[in-house]
């Protein structure tokens, strides 16, 4: 029996509408920026499994530094104990994040670290003695699909059972070049009538939402005015985080520092699932209390698990060799030049890229959007390109060690998908 036969019979998958969905497709291996499927297909993983991969799948030095670790610890309790893995990523993390970050508390995934962003922020103001229970985030923002990160979410898609049991959150608009003077008053205007603890944001892309990018200069102005009124300032770096956006961190493109960051995705470099919470001193210390029950009492079991940190101390290292920022150079280049050629095409309404990120808005009315999705992504599949296109957005953000001509094959899918469209 193949894959997709025993999987139908028992297993649930996310995202997925069982009764119209077609199975899913058995994949038995991979290998830097390429999928195998048990039908001997393979395709190029223009996605990076969603941005974790980075350095490209079963990376020999990720496997050997995993490897290495496993038979020297494997997993102990966080609570009361430490170890060399968690202490050296701390230092690793610490020489690459915003300068202000001081403290990593660490959880399972991304949705878990913006609840825990989001716990941190509450309990901030609650441990001051003065209670808080406003958030606020921006239109059309993904944070992950647990209850605090869905509150702050507004992909509604996705969250209409449980509105009635959301987390108090108010929205603004991204900021653009047109509406940042609105936006920025519509913000005054939220501060003024609600207590606020937190405004939490994706720095500069919108990853869910379509690979949508805003103003810096709109943001900036926006987290200046949060923190006049002492409002934390959480970036959800969890998508942007690691390389993608040309630097490190895209917090890294704003002058006003995040007071709270959540990393997952690329942390582990697609081999663990793992999500670190880091914040300032200044948040740390609100906890510190000869009353036990003012420190952080939230925890998950395979907290810092050891081989997870393993993958991520190795997956700095790469990150911030001079193969990688070359290569990431090399990505944005070669976007450039496929941007330049492509938004000559009718079909194509805009282009926008950012570091590895590319991506492209269709010419086409909404009511297409629905059917095309499926149509592209098997386009996309026949063309040996694996990419999920989002509305009428298509997008690439490949692994970092992707070889040109794999790039050239997904730039040459994407042109030869235009005449479908
Ligand atoms: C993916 C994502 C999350 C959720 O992470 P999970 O690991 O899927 O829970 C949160 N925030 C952003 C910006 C993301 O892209």
């Amino acid at each position: 029996m193949s894959l997709q036969q025993r999987d139908r019979k028992h297993i649930w998958h996310p995202l997925t509408q069982h009764k119209t969905s077609s199975d899913p497709i058995g994949i038995v291996k991979a290998k830097g920026a390429l999928l195998f499927d048990e039908n001997k297909n393979t395709y190029i993983d223009g996605i990076a499994s969603w941005y974790t991969a980075m350095y490209g799948h079963c990376n020999d030095t990720i496997i050997e530094a995993v490897c290495k670790q496993m038979q020297q610890l494997d997993q102990v309790v966080f609570t009361g104990f430490t170890h060399e893995p968690a202490v050296q990523l701390s230092e690793k993390l610490m020489a690459i994040l915003p300068s202000n970050q001081q403290k990593i508390f660490f959880n399972d995934n991304g949705s878990t670290a913006v609840d825990a962003a989001i716990k941190m922020a509450f309990q901030y103001y609650f441990n001051k003695g003065t209670k808080r229970n406003t958030l606020i985030a921006f239109d059309d923002g993904f944070h992950g699909d647990t209850f605090g990160a869905m509150s702050v979410s507004s992909l509604s898609v996705y969250n209409g059972p449980f509105e009635d049991f959301f987390l108090k959150v108010e929205r603004i608009p991204v900021p653009t070049a047109e509406n940042n003077v609105e936006v920025l008053s519509k913000l005054k205007t939220i501060i003024s009538e609600n207590d606020c603890a937190a405004f939490i944001y994706e720095p500069l892309v919108q990853g869910a939402a379509g690979m949508k990018f805003h103003s810096a200069e709109g943001l900036e102005q926006l987290l200046k005015l949060c923190k006049q009124n002492d409002i934390l300032c959480i970036a959800d770096e969890v998508m942007t985080g690691f390389g993608k956006t040309g630097k490190n961190f895209a917090s890294e493109y704003l002058e006003t520092k995040p007071d709270i960051m959540c990393l997952s995705k690329a942390l582990t470099a697609g081999v663990a699932a793992m999500s670190i919470t880091s914040c300032t001193q200044t948040v740390f210390d609100a906890f510190l209390d000869n009353e036990i029950a003012k420190g952080f009492f939230h925890a998950h079991t395979y907290s810092a698990n050891p081989l997870a940190c393993a993958a991520a101390i190795a997956g700095i290292d790469l990150l911030t060799s001079e193969a990688i920022q070359g290569s990431i150079h090399r990505i944005e280049n070669a976007h450039r030049a496929f941007s330049e050629k492509i938004i000559q095409h009718p079909k194509v309404a805009s282009v926008r890229q950012l570091g590895v990120i590319f991506a492209l808005d269709l010419n086409i009315e909404m009511e297409r959007y629905g059917n095309l999705r499926n149509e592209l992504f098997s386009h996309f599949m026949t063309a040996g390109v694996f990419l999920r296109p989002l509305g009428n957005t298509i997008y690439i953000l490949p692994p970092f060690v992707i070889s040109d001509s794999e790039l050239q094959t997904i730039y040459t899918a994407i042109e030869s998908c235009l005449p479908i469209v």
